[in-house]
């Protein structure tokens, strides 16, 4: 296979924090050595002030995100539980087929695409609820949610929150919200390869998990013992084999985030966000994302008419070892997803983008 390197701005995977990368090449632990252990360990540490949340059972499961959404439904919804899913792009509209195969009676709030969340319309679906779900950050549309209008009017239900493509890029305050589920996705603005699903449940929630799951991977009880809770009582034990080498790649990442400061990520995402949201219009582009609500690691804009999405897409991809993505379902071939993630938040990456697209669209 020839070594490419490639500018990574699509939805994801994004280009890994140099730390990240590094550490893939440290020597490989064994998955109850004591050292990865301790990596472990500080991982959730550092998991919980990303996430805001002061939860004990919080840690990175071993998949990709989609992982953390089956985990999240399969531990605490069953057959004829009454979930409620605000559906506004394709990530929404995955956790209604996940909550379905788990039996639930899914009620889908649908929105235009495009739109944020509306959450009165989302609370009025049903009085009482097992659990609400909703999109944080939606990557197939760019689009922002304020999730606290959910948590204040939630009631005795759970609150459910995909955080893949926010976790790292923008503020994530889950207790301050009052979210008691969620989980995210290694590859994007926390700067590391695919693989690892960070996820986090609330003592509430755990209460009020399903005893027996029908998943036993994702089965958070036997989980448990994996991230640390027999910790105290006895040590670690033995559920599966831990993807070392990606923890402690994952470790290396939110070590780098947090060493540079979380204020200090979300301000440079925004600052990024805000010079291509710009530059794209001054090239005279159009967004697609609902103003206020636009998301600056993720952009969404339209592609011009009698314009060919996918050749612009092959010809960045060819000439400039820069990806960027198409849009999805309806809007497929009529919009460009621009991802800014993590490394890739910055001016410099802003600058090229616009460059390459500008030539390459003449
Ligand atoms: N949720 C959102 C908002 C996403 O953007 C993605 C991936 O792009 C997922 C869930 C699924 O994550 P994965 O592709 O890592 O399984």
């Amino acid at each position: 296979m020839p070594l490419r390197s490639r500018t990574l701005l699509g939805p994801g995977p994004s280009n890994p924090y140099p730390e990240a990368t590094v550490a893939l090449g440290y020597p490989l632990l064994g998955h109850l050595d004591p050292l990865f252990l301790q990596v472990l360990d500080e991982t959730s540490d550092r998991l919980r002030t990303i996430f805001g949340t002061a939860n004990r059972r919080t840690l990175p499961l071993s998949a990709t995100g989609s992982a953390g959404m089956e985990a999240a439904f399969v531990n605490t919804v069953g057959p004829g539980d009454v979930v409620v899913v605000a559906v506004n792009g394709l990530f929404g509209q995955r956790m209604v087929d996940v909550a379905s195969r788990c039996g639930a009676e899914v009620i889908a709030v649908e929105h235009e695409w495009g739109q944020p969340v509306d959450a009165s319309r989302v609370l009025a679906a049903h009085p009482a609820p097992k659990l609400i779900a909703a999109v944080h950050a939606e990557t197939s549309t760019g689009v922002r949610s304020d999730l606290t209008p959910l948590a204040e009017g939630k009631g005795d239900a759970l609150l459910l929150a995909d955080c893949v493509t926010s976790l790292g890029g923008i503020p994530v305050l889950l207790d301050e919200w009052g979210v008691d589920l969620a989980y995210s996705g290694s590859q994007k603005c926390l700067g590391v390869a695919p693989g690892l699903a960070p996820f986090t449940i609330s003592d509430r929630a755990w209460e009020r998990r399903i005893e027996k799951p029908q998943s036993w991977y994702l089965d958070l009880g036997m989980l448990g013992g994996y991230a640390g809770e027999a910790a105290g009582s006895g040590g670690r034990t033995y559920h599966h084999t831990a993807p070392t080498g990606m923890v402690v790649s994952l470790h290396a990442g939110l070590g780098r985030i947090l060493d540079e400061g979380l204020e200090a990520v979300h301000a440079r995402h925004e600052e990024a966000g805000r010079l291509l949201h710009e530059g794209l219009e001054a090239l005279g582009l159009e967004l697609f994302a609902a103003d206020g609500y636009r998301l600056p690691e993720l952009t969404t804009v339209k592609v011009p008419d009698g314009v060919d999405s996918a050749a612009v897409r092959k010809e960045l991809l060819e000439r400039y070892d820069l990806e960027i993505g198409g849009g999805v379902g309806a809007y497929a071939a009529t919009v460009w997803r621009i991802g800014l993630m993590g490394q890739n938040a910055r001016p410099d990456t802003v600058a090229l983008v616009l460059a390459a697209l500008k030539e390459v669209l003449g």
